[in-house]
């Protein structure tokens, strides 16, 4: 039987995913308008998702804030910069 606390924690966990899909959705779409489409879009997203940008304060690295264009955000200062181009040359 449900009560009010796991209503809602199951009401958090569904915001989450909900903003983490749609994040992932808004760069999915972003690459797409690039003129690269499907398999192509998945293995560049994971290339961008993997992709190791130091923080231009700390020299720690840094994470690509999704959704954004090119912003990085750095694990330990939380300094947010504009980042290397999201579309390396092949
Ligand atoms: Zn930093």
């Amino acid at each position: 039987m449900l009560d009010w606390f796991n209503i809602a924690l199951i009401a958090l966990i569904v915001g989450i995913v909900v903003a983490i899909v749609y994040s992932l959705r808004k760069t999915m779409a972003q690459i797409k308008a690039s003129g690269v489409s499907g398999e192509d879009a998945r293995q560049l997203a994971k290339r961008i998702r993997e992709r190791q940008v130091k923080c231009p304060r700390c020299e720690r690295i840094s994470y690509a804030l999704l959704g954004t264009g090119n912003q990085w955000k750095c694990k330990v200062c939380n300094q947010e910069f504009e980042g290397p181009d999201h579309l390396p040359p092949s």
